[in-house]
């Protein structure tokens, strides 16, 4: 049974190709910033009402969106939409491509579940804004919106192709320095430089950056660095960003680096404020959905990136950053694979811009948009195969 509506599916999303194309360069032509994703998501909602989904618009978030199909419960499949884009140089993370893939697997799986051959079963498409930064995934956890979600299905456009990457968790800091201004010329020796904290503390990690874990990242800007050369600096600012691979070694990372920035203020006389902004975890892939992810994916004929990748190394050593939905994966089972669209440049990039809007792009995107769908129809078919996926999540979990 699988197999045929596996088949419907995937020529369900063929048949919308066309559609779903411009769906994703409307998005891409008109690029905005988390929590201003407006259009994005009335172009995404009316797209999906007038393939017959339920919508909520606004769903507990003004970028947010759901739509439903299927039964009124029974097993429920989500799959995830992101929409926002980077400042100055546009959708450089190709997430007009998130959003045309998860619209493209609803669709497919939809038209898998009009069939009525699944006995009971549901499909939720979430629109989650603000991924590059705001953590939209995060808050929508704390709105209840995965509450009634039994697993949970993204994919991401990269220059590799993997369905599992290493996303490590990440922690973001904004650091304060207060000193007093001074004439620089005439009484140095009256002010507290704050300029020179900041400066001691960047030094300080890039020390630290020796000792730390291969899979470690610490990376920072001085955001301010004081406001004339003749003033001794009464406040700098510096934003920080931490990472690593499990919550514990980024709260080891995290102790390290705080000694810094505490020691960079006694050091100078001033005084520090660390202040806590976002933190997202790493993400955890469930183990079962993934061997789905890759069977499906060997079916429709894609070929993986190798392990080794020349002039990187082993590719899956690499963090390729971090994402929301690490937090959704300690929630509900979930995965986030990384498909290709035919760039070597990497993400943020304009390169990567140029190439999330090829036709190419939209090609790998409806592939990668079909695993997913026929991911989901295994789970909805095969309770063993659900059973499964819950098992992993409950050891894994046992895990991090
Ligand atoms: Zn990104
Ligand atoms: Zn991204």
């Amino acid at each position: 049974m699988a197999d045929k509506l596996k088949q419907i599916a995937w020529s369900a999303i063929d048949n919308s190709a066309i559609g779903l194309q411009s769906l994703s360069e409307k998005i891409w032509l008109n690029p905005e910033l988390c929590f201003e994703e407006h259009e994005a998501h009335d172009v995404l909602t009316r797209f999906l009402r007038d393939k017959g989904f339920e919508v909520d618009e606004q769903y507990t978030l003004k970028t947010a969106f759901r739509a439903r199909a299927g039964a009124d419960d029974g097993v429920n499949v989500a799959v995830i939409c992101e929409y926002d884009a980077l400042p100055n140089i546009g959708h450089a993370c190709g997430h007009n491509l998130i959003a045309e893939a998860g619209c493209a697997a609803g669709i497919g799986i939809k038209a898998a579940l009009d069939t009525s051959e699944i006995p009971i079963g549901r499909l939720t498409i979430l629109g989650t804004p603000a991924e590059e930064d705001g953590g939209g995934k995060s808050l929508m956890i704390k709105n209840g919106c995965f509450d009634d979600v039994d697993i949970a299905m993204m994919v991401h456009p990269m220059p590799v192709e993997m369905p599992h990457a290493l996303f490590v968790a990440i922690h973001q800091w904004v650091i304060t320095y207060s000193g007093k201004a001074s004439h620089a010329a005439a009484f140095p020796w009256e002010g507290v430089n704050a300029l020179d904290a900041a400066i001691a503390a960047y030094n300080g990690i890039s020390v630290l950056r020796q000792q730390m874990r291969p899979s470690w990242r610490v990376h920072g800007i001085i955001s301010n660095g004081g406001t004339k050369p003749n003033i001794i600096p009464e406040k700098s600012e510096l934003q920080y960003l931490l990472r690593a691979p499990t919550e514990s070694e980024l709260e080891t990372l995290i102790e390290k680096a705080r000694a810094i920035f505490l020691a960079a203020g006694q050091t100078t006389g001033c005084s520090v404020d660390i202040k806590d902004e976002d933190h997202c975890m790493n993400l955890v892939s469930n183990k079962t959905l993934l061997d789905l992810y890759t069977r499906n994916s060997l079916d429709l004929g894609v070929q993986f990136t190798p392990d080794h990748v020349p002039g990187i190394g082993n590719i899956h050593d690499i963090p390729l950053g971090s994402t929301d939905m690490g937090d959704v994966s300690y929630e509900v089972p979930s995965i986030h694979p990384v498909y290709s669209i035919g760039t070597h440049a990497f993400n943020h990039t304009r390169e990567f811009t140029a190439a999330a809007n090829t036709d190419f792009a939209h090609e790998r995107t409806l592939v990668a948009s079909k695993a997913i769908a026929g991911c989901a129809i295994d789970v909805l078919t095969d309770p063993e195969a659900l059973k499964a996926v819950k098992d992993s999540f409950k050891l894994q979990m046992q895990q991090v």
